[in-house]
C-alpha cells in the first residue's frame, strides 16, 4: 500500500500549480497515512465505492449476527436473517453459514451421545452435560467453542472405568526381573517383596517405592518390568525442572492454551485408569511463584486424596487410587522433605566392573544387535573389548555411556556389513580392478578368524567381524581416560578423596602447595562453606601437631603458617563440591606436603575430622569404594564407625581391596604413607572414645 501510494505521489504532475501544491502537501505528510489519504481523494465513482464495500458490509453483519446469535435464542436470529436480505449476494452467505451449522449441530450431538455413553463419573458426566447444552448455543467462530469442545473430548478420551486386569503371579514376576536386569539383588528383592504383598493384599494403600541411584542403573527399567510383570500399561512421567504447579494439576480452563497437567494427559496417553506411572527425577523439581509442583504431587500420591485428585483443567474429581506410583531420583538430599516422607527409598548404587561386562553381554549387546539389525554371526565383542570401553572410555556409576559406546560400535559395523552385502550382490568393476591390492592389505592387517576393522573398504569384511582394541580406537577414537593415578602423586602434596556425588562415587585429587608469604590459605575448586570449614580445620590440626609429627615449613620453623601461604586445590575446579568427607584427605594431603614425603598413590581415602584428630563417619561408601576400585586404587581408609557400610560391597570388589578402620588421624597417616608416619615419642596418642 505505501509502496503504491508513493509511486502515485511520485508521479504527479509538479507543473500544475495545484498539484503541486498537492503534492508538498503529501510529501509533508507520514508515509503510513498516505494509503488512508489517497483512498479517499482517488477519482472513483460512487457507484463503484459501494461494489468494493458491500462484501465489507455483510461480512460486519455477518459477525455481527453470529455475535448476537449467542447471546438470544435461535428463534429471533432466524427473522434478522430474513431482515437482512436485501440482495441475492448477502443471501448467499446466511445460507452457507447454515449449512456448516448444520453439520456442526450434528457432531455436537454426537459428542453428546459419547458422553451419556461414557462411564464417566456423575459429576462429570453433570458437568459436560452442561458444556454441551453451552456448546449447542455457541457459534463455532468463537475461541470458546474450541476450547469446550476439546475439554467434552478429553473427558469422553479418558479412561473412568476402563482398566487392565492385573496378573500377578510372584514367582514368573521373579523369572522376569531376573531375565531383565543383572545384579541389583537387594531392588530386586525389596521389589518382589511389594509385590508380594500387593497379591495377598490386593490394595495399593502403602508407601511409594523410591529408586534412588546415579543415572544408568536401571532404575527406570526396572520400573517397566514392574510394569510388565503385572500386565500394566507403562508411563513415565519426567519431573526434572518441573517448577509449575499447572505442570502436575493443569491450568484452568479460563485461559487459552489451558491444558490439563501431566498426570492427566498420562492417563489419555495410557487409556486406562491403572498403569504404572514413573515419577522420574522427583529430585529435580523445581519451585517458583507459579506454585510448588512437590506440594501437587502430594496430593497425587496420598492414599487418602488422590481418590478424587481434581485437575484444575477438568475441574472434576478423577480417582488415581488404581495408578502405582513409582518414583526415581539421583539423590535424596533434594527430594521435599514431605514427598520423601512419602515414599520408600531404596538405593540402587552403581556397578562394579564385572556386573558392567556381565550386564553388556546379557543384555545391552543383544539388545544393541538388534536395534542395528545385526546378528552374532556379523560382530564379535570380546569381554576384554568390553572392559576397554568400561575403563578407557567411559567413567561412570551406571551403564548408560557403555551402553552408548556399544551403539557407536554396532552402527559403525552395520556401515560395513551394509556395504559387504552391497558389493556381494554386484561388484563393479573398479572393485575387481582394485582387488589384488585390498587382498594383500588385508592379509596384512587382519588375522585369519577375524577382520580388523580398520581393514580396506573395498572387500567384503569375514565374518564375525571382531571388535579388538584397534577397531575400538578407530570406531571410538582414542581412549578418554587412562590410569593416570601413579603419575599425579609422583610429588609431595597431593591426596586422593573420595567424593559422593549424585551420578555416584568418585576420585578427587586434593592438591596443595606452599609458597613463602604471609600465612595464608587459599581454597579454590568451587568449594562448599562445609568443606572451607574443613580444610581450616585440617590446617589447625597440623599446626598444632607440627612438633609431634616434626612437620616444619620451608624455613625448618614447625610453625607451618610462619612466612608460608599454603594453596589448597580440589579439581575438577568447574564442579561445586561441598561436604565434609574431604577433611581425612586435606590432612594428608598437607601432612605429605610439610613432611616432602609420597602418599602411596593406591590408597584414596574419606572422612570427616574434628579439631582433636578424630575421625567420623561419613555418608554413600559404597559408592565411594566402588569408584576407588573402577580407578584401580588398592587401599581405602575409611571412619571406622563406617565398618558396617562394608558389608553391602560385592564379595568380589572387597577382595581387590584392603580397607583400612580408621577412628583418628594418626591411623590415617600410619596408613596413608609407605613405611608409616612416625610420631615422635613421648607426645600422647589420641583415641576415639566415639
Ligand atoms: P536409570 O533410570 O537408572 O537412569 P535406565 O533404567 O534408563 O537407568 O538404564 C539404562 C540402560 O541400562 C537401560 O537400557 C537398562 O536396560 C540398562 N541396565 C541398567 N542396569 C541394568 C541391569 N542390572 N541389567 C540389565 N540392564 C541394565
Amino acid at each position: 500500500f505505501i509502496v503504491c501510494s508513493l509511486q502515485l505521489v511520485e508521479m504527479l504532475d509538479m507543473s500544475v500549480p495545484a498539484v503541486a501544491k498537492l503534492r508538498r502537501l503529501l510529501d509533508n505528510l507520514p508515509r503510513e497515512a498516505l494509503p488512508d489519504i489517497l483512498t479517499s481523494i482517488i477519482r472513483t465513482s460512487n457507484q463503484e465505492k459501494l461494489q468494493m464495500t458491500i462484501p465489507l458490509l455483510v461480512r460486519q453483519i455477518e459477525g455481527l449476527k453470529l455475535l448476537q446469535k449467542t447471546r438470544k435464542p435461535k428463534q429471533d436470529d432466524d427473522k434478522r436473517v430474513v431482515a437482512i436480505r436485501p440482495n441475492r449476494r448477502i443471501n448467499h452467505i446466511p445460507s452457507a453459514i447454515e449449512d456448516e451449522e448444520e453439520e456442526d449441530h450434528d457432531d455436537v450431538v454426537m459428542l453428546e451421545k459419547k458422553i451419556r455413553t461414557s462411564s464417566m463419573s456423575e459429576q462429570a458426566l453433570k458437568v459436560c452435560l452442561k458444556e454441551i447444552k453451552r456448546l449447542k448455543k455457541m457459534p463455532q467462530s468463537m475461541p470458546e467453542y474450541a476450547l469446550t469442545r476439546n475439554y467434552l473430548e478429553l473427558m469422553v478420551e479418558l479412561p473412568w472405568n476402563k482398566s487392565t486386569k492385573d496378573r500377578l503371579e510372584i514367582r514368573a514376576a521373579r523369572i522376569l526381573l531376573d531375565n531383565d536386569h543383572y545384579a541389583m539383588e537387594k531392588l530386586k528383592k525389596r521389589v518382589l517383596e511389594y509385590l508380594a504383598v500387593r497379591q495377598l493384599k490386593n490394595n495399593l494403600k502403602g508407601p511409594i517405592l523410591c529408586f534412588v541411584g546415579p543415572p544408568g542403573v536401571g532404575k527406570t527399567s526396572v520400573g517397566r518390568s514392574i510394569a510388565k510383570t503385572l500386565g500394566r500399561e507403562f508411563h513415565r512421567i519426567a519431573l526434572g525442572g518441573v517448577c509449575d504447579q499447572s505442570d502436575i494439576r493443569g491450568h484452568r480452563r479460563t485461559y487459552v492454551g489451558s491444558m490439563p497437567g501431566r498426570i492427566i494427559n498420562g492417563l489419555k496417553t495410557v487409556g486406562v485408569n491403572n498403569p504404572v506411572f514413573l515419577l522420574d527425577e522427583v529430585d529435580k523439581l523445581g519451585k517458583s511463584l507459579q506454585g510448588d509442583p512437590a506440594a501437587a504431587l502430594l496430593e497425587v500420591l496420598d492414599p487418602e486424596q488422590n481418590h478424587s485428585f481434581t485437575d484444575h483443567y477438568l475441574n472434576v474429581a478423577f480417582d488415581l487410587s488404581q495408578v502405582l506410583f513409582i518414583a526415581t531420583a539421583n539423590t535424596t538430599a533434594t527430594i521435599p522433605p514431605a514427598l520423601l516422607d512419602r515414599m520408600e527409598i531404596i538405593q540402587v548404587p552403581g556397578y562394579t566392573q564385572e556386573e558392567k561386562i556381565e550386564i553388556a553381554h546379557r543384555h545391552l549387546i543383544p539388545k544393541q544387535l538388534e536395534q542395528h539389525g545385526l546378528t552374532p554371526q556379523q560382530i564379535q565383542i570380546p569381554q576384554v573389548t568390553t572392559l576397554d570401553i568400561i575403563t578407557r572410555y567411559t567413567r561412570e556409576a551406571g551403564v548408560r555411556s557403555l551402553d552408548r559406546k556399544l551403539g557407536a560400535i554396532c552402527r559403525a559395523v552395520a556401515v560395513k556389513v551394509a556395504e559387504g552385502q552391497h558389493k556381494e550382490a554386484k561388484p563393479d568393476r573398479a572393485e575387481v580392478g582394485e582387488g589384488e591390492d585390498c587382498k594383500e592389505h588385508v592379509t596384512e592387517d587382519a588375522k585369519p578368524e577375524s577382520i580388523s576393522y580398520t581393514a580396506d573398504l573395498a572387500l567384503p569384511p569375514e565374518m564375525p567381524i571382531l571388535i579388538d582394541f584397534h577397531a575400538l580406537k578407530d570406531i571410538l577414537g582414542p581412549p578418554m581416560y587412562e590410569m593416570e593415578v601413579s603419575e599425579r602423586l609422583s610429588q609431595p602434596g597431593v591426596a586422593i578423596g573420595l567424593a559422593w556425588t549424585p551420578l555416584g562415587g568418585e576420585i578427587m585429587f586434593v592438591e596443595a602447595s606452599r609458597m613463602e608469604g604471609e600465612g595464608q590459605l587459599t581454597l579454590t575448586g568451587q568449594l562448599g562453606d562445609v568443606m572451607k570449614e574443613s580444610a581450616h580445620l585440617a590446617i589447625s590440626w597440623l599446626r598444632s601437631n607440627a612438633k609431634r609429627y616434626q612437620l616444619t615449613n620451608a624455613s625448618g620453623s614447625f610453625d607451618l603458617l610462619d612466612n608460608t601461604d599454603i594453596h589448597l586445590h580440589f579439581p575438577a575446579g568447574a564442579v561445586t563440591k561441598d561436604g565434609p568427607s574431604a577433611g581425612v584427605t586435606i590432612v594428608t594431603c598437607l601432612a605429605s606436603l610439610f613432611s616432602g614425603r609420597l602418599v602411596c598413590s593406591d590408597v584414596a581415602m574419606t572422612g570427616e575430622i574434628t579439631l582433636r584428630g578424630l575421625v567420623l563417619p561419613v555418608g554413600g561408601i559404597k559408592d565411594k569404594v566402588l569408584a576407588a576400585h573402577r580407578a584401580g586404587l588398592k587401599r581405602i581408609i575409611i571412619p571406622r564407625r563406617n565398618e558396617k557400610d562394608l558389608e553391602e560391597i560385592a564379595v568380589n570388589v572387597r577382595q581387590d581391596l584392603t580397607f583400612v578402620l580408621a577412628s583418628c588421624l594418626d591411623d590415617v597417616l600410619n596408613a596413608a604413607f609407605d613405611g608409616g608416619f612416625a610420631v615422635k615419642p613421648g607426645v600422647e596418642h589420641l583415641s576415639s572414645k566415639l
